[in-house]
């Protein structure tokens, strides 16, 4: 039981993190992440983590950063659950990114997926192509508050902009 509220848990709080602090502000202040993420041509390989890109896997490292973070802690509670949580973490990045090998995803699996709140392939695919669209790396609930996020972000932009023009 242990196992599975740590392994919950660790992927719950990385995501929160990876999403509002590094994701949204990312896409309101930065290019970076745009760039690595978003950008055309990109291969499978160049998301997985086996990229040579050092841009890439430094995007992916930001990212992952807040998953890394409470690892310490989980430790204490349950090891198993801190590496099941890393080992789900690392295979839901490629999975999502499976898209650009034409993965579809079973409907069964899509379904599950659904009652979870998991964001499939299909789903990522939508924000590749309109990074207004489906926030939450791994969990589909973070997408709304992360959009309300990048709007009070976009506002604290747009002001500092008035006023460092006048
Ligand atoms: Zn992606
Ligand atoms: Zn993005």
């Amino acid at each position: 039981m242990q196992t599975i509220v740590v392994t919950v848990l660790l992927l719950l709080i990385g995501d929160f993190l990876s999403t509002f602090f590094y994701h949204v502000p990312e896409h309101v202040f930065g290019k970076f992440h745009t760039l690595v993420h978003h950008g055309k041509n990109r291969s499978f390989i160049h998301y997985a983590v086996l990229s040579h890109n050092p841009l890439v896997i430094l995007d992916g490292f930001l990212g992952a950063l807040p998953y890394f973070i409470f690892v310490p802690y989980a430790w204490k509670i349950s090891p198993t659950g801190t590496i099941l949580a890393l080992i789900l973490g690392e295979f839901h990045v490629i999975w999502r990114h499976a898209s650009i090998i034409n993965w579809q995803t079973p409907k069964a699996i899509a379904f599950c997926c659904q009652l979870l709140f998991i964001t499939t392939p299909e789903r990522h695919l939508q924000h590749h192509q309109n990074a207004q669209l489906a926030y939450g790396d791994i969990f589909t609930f973070y997408h709304v508050p992360a959009i309300a996020w990048m709007q009070f972000l976009l506002n604290l932009k747009q002001k500092y902009r008035q006023i460092s023009n006048r």
